[in-house]
């Protein structure tokens, strides 16, 4: 029996060596690039894996206080945060605990550089250049709030550009080096006669490093040519990229209903809406291990939740044998946006969270029961 026969479902399983293979290229695209590689938190926090991903990256990428308080706790390393607006009753800790705050906008920085004027700031700005359909993922889409367009940068007074240090970019969602490459022709074009007079540029996420067809040496181009005429240090804070393919969902099934037009609907114990939100917000198939698109293979299944979603459905899959209750079902990729976006609707217990060592002895690192659910909602 394999470690996945043996967990309890759902869970998540992640796997040591898949993420360290992973940290392995980023390290090297680090010290072969010279540039700072951050954990973006929101997409992967398992602070279990911090003590090991701390060995490879330079620091962490957070969203706000919280996922600052977390990186501050397990990670050494720089703590960055951006926010599309901080609170002020917020902004003091943050100060505390990070070394590098992006604001979003003009105004947020007049309010608060006071308080983290200890820090080294940056700026958000906006390159207006999308290079993605996924619109719920384009940053630069014409009625985005996230980041300065060059018309204010421009615009901007003498004083408050004084207090910049860095600029920061993220318009990208899985994508490879060639995106990138439109994207900083356009901040150039743009915002080119400010960047000489920056510390930092920071690159943003998005950038799918680590997967199989990623162009390394492109992205190692553009690094070099940036940091040759600007002469700024360059950040990147992929999320994805660090996780990427380093975990699966395993699941049961609950059942197995009688066909309709040949397809039988079968219930997981494994949710899309509650586990696996990406699956219905990209929206996206997710792969299973053995399984086919319908049609591929001999036996047709649509896959749902145990949840009172009509559109609760993961997707329609063909498999070699027929499915039964018990038969459990591996989704691949769901390290990434899973744990940190997964909720508790209908009551739905969370996955357990699972870590494979590399003598592939497994730990469950957490599991979850009714109390989860319950201190949450009153
Ligand atoms: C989401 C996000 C990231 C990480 O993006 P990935 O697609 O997971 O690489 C980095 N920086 C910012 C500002 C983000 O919003």
């Amino acid at each position: 029996m394999t470690v996945l026969d043996r967990v309890p479902t759902p869970a998540y399983v992640i796997f040591e060596e898949k993420l360290e293979a992973n940290l392995r290229i980023l390290l090297e695209l680090q010290r072969s690039a010279g540039i700072k590689i951050l954990l973006a938190q929101k997409c992967f926090s398992m602070f279990r894996f911090y003590p090991l991903i701390e060995k490879y990256l330079s620091g962490t990428a957070s969203s706000g206080l919280n996922e600052a308080l977390l990186a501050a706790e397990y990670f050494h390393g720089e703590n960055h945060v951006y926010s599309p607006a901080f609170r002020a009753d917020e902004i003091e800790r943050i100060a505390e605990i990070c070394d590098h705050v992006v604001f979003n906008s003009f105004n947020q920085l007049e309010k608060f550089f006071y308080s983290v004027w200890h820090c080294s700031i940056g700026l958000r700005i906006n390159p207006e250049h999308s290079t993605q359909t996924h619109a719920i993922y384009d940053p630069c889409s014409p009625t985005s709030r996230l980041g300065v367009r060059l018309k204010e940068f421009a615009a901007a007074p003498r004083g408050l550009l004084d207090l910049i240090d860095g600029l920061h970019i993220h318009t990208l969602c899985e994508q490879n080096s060639d995106a990138l490459d439109e994207t900083v022709e356009a901040l150039e074009k743009k915002f080119g006669a400010w960047l000489g007079r920056m510390k930092w540029l920071n690159l943003g996420g998005g950038h799918h490093i680590t997967r199989a067809d990623y162009d390394i040496d492109r992205l190692r181009r553009i690094i070099d040519r940036l940091k040759n005429k600007y002469d700024v240090e360059i950040y990147l804070e992929p999320g994805e990229a660090i996780a990427l393919n380093a975990g699966v969902l395993v699941s049961t099934v609950l059942e197995v209903q009688p066909p309709i037009d040949g397809v039988s609907n079968v219930i997981i114990d494994a949710s899309a809406a509650c586990h696996m939100p990406d699956v219905i917000e990209m929206p996206y198939r997710p792969s299973i291990v053995g399984a086919a698109p319908r049609g591929a293979k001999a036996f047709d299944y649509r896959l749902g939740g145990a949840t009172c979603l009509a559109g609760d459905v993961i997707g329609e899959y063909s498999f070699d044998r027929p499915l039964a209750e018990g038969d459990r079902l591996v989704f691949e990729d769901m390290a990434i946006y899973t744990m940190v976006k997964n909720n508790t609707f209908n009551g739905m217990n969370l996955p357990a969270i699972v870590a494979v060592d590399s003598r592939n002895n497994f730990e469950i690192v957490r599991a979850f029961e009714y109390n989860d659910f319950k201190n949450r909602l009153s």
